[in-house]
């Protein structure tokens, strides 16, 4: 099915104005909303817990609009970059800029997953970009700034495919969409003469732009990289492209290679994603929470630095020791016929994306609901300083029954996706074994570690949901 055919959509796609409309209308958005959390910052660690879900702009960004993008890009893809207002932004600087050649070292992915990293370590977990709104309005300054800065430097849409950290992530997710933006007919393709979606003259326009990203919709593998801007189908003179529906998983189904850069950003996730899960309940946190305490009073730290011997511990080296362990078994077990090393490696943490996805948008469901009761207090109080202090006083404590009326349908949902992730995982550990022929003892291996990289979120969640 091409859902470029259906009416309403295909209109509003091909509109000329679609999306630089969309893009100007959410550049405004967010520039209100680095307004409103501009200044707005406290040195008290308990008024800063209540701060970061009663100021309106840090509970939108935090707790609506970020959840909402990692659940659009695993239902439709890269949703969130057709309309996203950096794009626009790195449009026009590029239009003006030098449109110097990507170097290598963009283009190898490293730079991303180390933004990525940096992001949780020093801006998350020790400059509190999640809490303060203050800095969460920096730290999306900061990103307009590195966008312009790329843009103006390099050619084409540069900061979009090698710098982002949201569309790398983004593009990750849309891995398991289940629909796919690719060329209609390749035979169109093979006979078209004009190529307008890739020829170079075309790649600074407004609308009907040539696929500055790289890509050739004839010739797209996989969802990883395309922004679904629309730009190719309004260049293609044949609108020769579809925006299909196929079976969810496919490209992982289909044996995506991994970049190495990107086997280190899943790594990375995952040990985000599992922090953000264990930390819901404050049981698994404390046991979380075990190392990283015994190691920075080992090292005798304290404060900010603390945070990032902790954050360190736990988003690299943890997830990058366990993954040594299991490739390194693995590998053993494969007997004389030896993998290399990295392969191996990229198979593993391919096989830990399902359950990633799955417990990330557990964890932004989650958010979403807990954060129902801050609603009021923010509508009435935007820069929510003063409800803050009433809440750190106990003077006003937030309504929280939609949330208790939401929970048990919560529980269900988190149930749901639990099991959904199971059997994507086992969907894509099966095809994998075949396709690469993997021995009965490298498949004990990596299921073993694949099913106990899941039971931490399915033990957790089951007994913080159903025990307590
Ligand atoms: S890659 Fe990043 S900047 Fe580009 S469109 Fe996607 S989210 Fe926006
Ligand atoms: S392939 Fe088409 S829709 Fe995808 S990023 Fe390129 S121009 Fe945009």
């Amino acid at each position: 099915m091409n859902l470029l055919r259906n009416r309403w959509l295909g209109g509003l796609l091909k509109a000329r104005w679609f999306p630089a409309a969309a893009q100007v209308l959410l550049l405004a958005v967010f520039l209100l909303l680095v307004l409103g959390g501009l200044g707005v910052t406290a040195t008290d660690p308990d008024l800063t817990q209540y701060l970061r879900d009663t100021n309106l702009a840090n509970l939108i960004v935090w707790s609506y609009w970020w959840p909402v993008i990692i659940l659009a890009a695993v239902l439709f893809g890269r949703l969130w970059c057709t309309v996203c207002p950096m794009e626009f932004i790195t449009y026009w600087a590029g239009r003006i800029g030098l449109r110097r050649g990507v170097p290598g070292i963009l283009k190898s992915g490293w730079v991303v997953t180390v933004f990525y990293t940096l992001v949780w370590i020093v801006g998350i977990q020790t400059l509190a970009v999640n809490r303060v709104p203050h800095h969460m309005s920096l730290y999306l300054l900061l990103l307009i700034l590195v966008a312009v800065d790329v843009s103006l430097l390099f050619e084409r849409r540069a900061f979009c495919s090698y710098v982002c950290p949201v569309g790398h992530l983004l593009g990750l997710y849309a891995l398991l969409s289940p629909l796919e933006w690719r060329a209609d007919d390749a035979g169109v393709c093979a006979r078209c003469r004009t190529r307008d979606c890739v020829a170079k003259r075309n790649h600074y326009r407004l609308a009907g732009r040539s696929c500055t990203s790289g890509l050739y919709p004839a010739a797209i593998a996989d969802n990883r990289d395309c922004l679904l801007c629309t730009q190719c189908w309004k260049a293609c003179p044949q609108e020769n492209v579809r925006f299909g529906v196929r079976r969810p998983l496919a490209d992982l189904l289909a044996g995506v290679e991994l970049r190495p850069a990107q086997a280190g950003f899943i790594l990375v996730l995952s040990g985000c994603v599992v922090y953000e899960i264990l930390s819901e309940w404050p049981v698994s946190l404390e046991i979380m929470m075990w190392g990283p305490e015994r190691l920075t009073r080992a090292l005798g730290t304290t404060g900010a630095l603390s945070d990032l011997v902790s954050a360190t511990f736990l988003f690299v080296v943890a997830p990058a020791l366990v993954l040594l362990m299991v490739t390194a078994l693995a590998r053993w077990a494969c007997g004389p016929e030896r993998v290399s090393f990295g392969q191996m490696a990229k198979t593993v943490t391919l096989l830990l994306l399902p359950t990633t996805a799955g417990a990330h948008i557990l964890k932004s469901l989650l958010r979403m609901s807990s954060r129902i009761p801050y609603w009021p207090g923010a509508l009435a109080d935007p820069q929510g300083i003063e409800t803050a202090q009433a809440m750190a006083a106990g003077m006003r404590v937030p309504d929280t029954s939609a949330t208790d009326a939401l929970d048990p349908a919560v529980s269900l949902i988190a149930m749901a996706l639990l099991l959904a992730s199971l059997a994507a995982t086992v969907l894509v550990f099966r095809r994998t074994a075949v396709r690469q022929r993997l021995s009965p003892a490298v498949q004990a291996v990596l299921g073993l570690s694949t099913l106990s990289y899941w039971s931490v979120f399915a033990v957790m969640i089951v007994c913080w949901r159903l025990g307590s």
